[in-house]
């Protein structure tokens, strides 16, 4: 793709789209094939301050609207979406770099439920009545906390933003983006989506650029009273030590090292192959992405076997392309890092089964299978975040609870069994925010979803949320 072919991502301010004030841009590549894709405006403090601006005067009249109102367009929201489906899953293939086909299934009509679900809790906010000791009527009203300043990784641009714009709305507030460097075209369309539905300007504000600047500034802004923030564990304690001076609302959604945990009289078929999906879905780059594979000892081999061969049936290819089923990763420094674990994983001593091979042009990795993983190597400690999957036999349940939990994170787990009382068993022992039971990442814009230890805090979804967006007033009414 030529220069002149490069799309605009122009920063989205009170209902308009917008150039930085330092009329700086940065890049951003087209995954599949590591050609420049669009220019982004590299947003500052000054671009920071408009938009947050923006936002605390849209939320003040926003706060008034009646709930079915916020409900009604919020809904609307959701239609445009769905009427904008197939634009938006394109961008998402092409920037992202994932299969057309699961942007179409998954990210676009999963984006729109996020608006629908929400849609009506914007009539459902309400205190309580609560008996005190004397004479009073005393009651709590639900109130928004103001301007919610939300960072999002580049794995799920439009979902993961979907998730912090909506429920934000619903209880009152306003939000300002920041997206990721690399992939920030869904979210500004899904910003202009939500302007054409009639939301007041100033609502959704986006500011692209880097993280250290405008995330940065993002959250050091004193008008922002809540960070809502998605992106790796290291990023969060950062944010985390930002956020303290102005003693802001905090909810992270980090990293995660999920244990997926095959019992011997699992559906070893469904189990196997649900492994393979765990590990691979969005080439790896899932942050509930099952990524060790625990198997009871006695059908340790045929299981790793079944993996391995439904890992080398995965379709490495054009995101756009109908048939493929694994893209590229998102950019070359992040490769680098994958294949970096994977040569680990081979220093260490861990058995290559399958994969880890870079294939040119674009940014692609085989899909890796790592057998006879030891707890200790970092293939099986850190992070990834790209198509490797460590495989370890266990000997009880005891053993696998043992393994599951042997890592800092805690954001999500898989148990397969047919035995009912070791898999509720199981799901209490396993440190981690979800537990999928002979299924794994199933999500819902209904469900709570977070993690706990280095995976995060907070939850996001369900009604959950609402808690972390709203701040509960105590009012006292004296009778006589
Ligand atoms: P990063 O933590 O690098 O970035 C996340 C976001 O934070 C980006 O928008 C980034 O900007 C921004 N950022 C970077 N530095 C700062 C800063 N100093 N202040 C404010 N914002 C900043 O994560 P990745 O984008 O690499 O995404 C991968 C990570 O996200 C993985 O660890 C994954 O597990 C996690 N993740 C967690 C999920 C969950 O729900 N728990 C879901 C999806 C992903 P920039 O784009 O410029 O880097």
């Amino acid at each position: 793709m030529s220069g002149s072919a490069l799309r605009d991502g122009r920063n989205w301010i009170d209902g308009a789209a917008s150039d930085a004030l330092g009329g700086d841009w940065i890049l951003s590549a087209a995954p599949g094939t590591g050609e420049p894709l669009a220019r982004l405006a590299r947003s500052g403090s000054s671009d920071v301050d408009r938009a947050v601006a923006s936002a605390r005067a849209a939320q003040v009249a926003w706060a008034r609207v009646d709930p079915n109102e916020k409900g009604r367009l919020l809904w609307e929201i959701g239609n445009r979406i769905l009427a904008r489906a197939e634009a938006l899953a394109a961008l998402e293939a092409v920037d992202v770099g994932k299969p057309l086909a699961n942007a179409r299934l998954i990210d676009v009509p999963r984006t729109a439920d996020t608006f629908f679900y929400f849609s009506g809790w914007a009539t459902k906010l309400h205190g309580e009545t609560i008996p005190v000791r004397g004479s009073f009527l005393h009651y709590t009203v639900k109130e928004p906390i103001g301007v919610v300043a939300a960072i999002i990784p580049w794995n799920f641009p439009l979902l993961l933003a979907a998730r912090k714009i909506a429920p934000a709305l619903a209880t009152g507030n306003a939000v300002v983006l920041k997206p990721p460097e690399e992939a920030s075209l869904s979210c500004l369309l899904l910003a202009e989506i939500c302007s054409e539905a009639g939301l007041p300007p100033g609502l959704v504000n986006v500011v692209t650029g880097l993280g250290e600047e405008a995330g940065a500034a993002l959250v050091a802004h004193t008008d922002v009273g809540k960070v809502a923030f998605t992106g790796g564990t290291d990023t969060g304690r950062l944010v985390m030590r930002n956020a303290t001076a102005g003693l802001k609302r905090l909810q992270l959604e980090l990293g995660g090292k999920s244990p997926n945990v095959v019992f011997a009289d699992a559906d070893l078929d469904q189990a196997s192959t649900a492994a393979v999906s765990a590990a691979f879905y969005n080439q790896g780059e899932l942050c509930t992405s099952g990524s060790r594979l625990l198997v009871e000892r006695g059908v340790y081999h045929e299981v790793l076997a079944r993996v391995v061969a439904g890992t080398e049936r995965l379709r490495l290819g054009d995101p756009l392309d109908a048939r493929t089923t694994l893209g590229p990763l998102i950019s070359a420094p992040h490769r680098a890092r994958v294949l970096d674990y994977i040569a680990s994983g081979d220093a260490e001593g861990a058995r290559r089964m399958t994969g880890g091979d870079p294939r040119d042009p674009g940014y692609f990795v085989t899909p890796t299978v790592f057998a006879d993983v030891r707890p200790e190597m970092r293939i099986h400690q850190e992070e990834i975040f790209g198509p490797v999957l460590s495989v370890l036999p266990f000997d009880d349940a005891a053993d696998a609870v043992r393994l599951a939990n042997a890592t800092e994170f805690g954001l999500a787990a898989g148990i397969w069994t047919r035995d009912i009382g070791r898999a509720h068993t199981v799901a209490g022992q396993i440190r981690a925010g979800t537990v999928w039971i002979n299924t794994y990442n199933r999500f819902d814009a209904a469900s709570p979803y977070g993690g706990i230890g280095a995976s995060g805090f907070g939850r996001e979804n369900g009604r959950a949320v609402l808690d972390e967006l709203t701040t509960t007033k105590t009012v006292w009414v004296a009778l006589s």
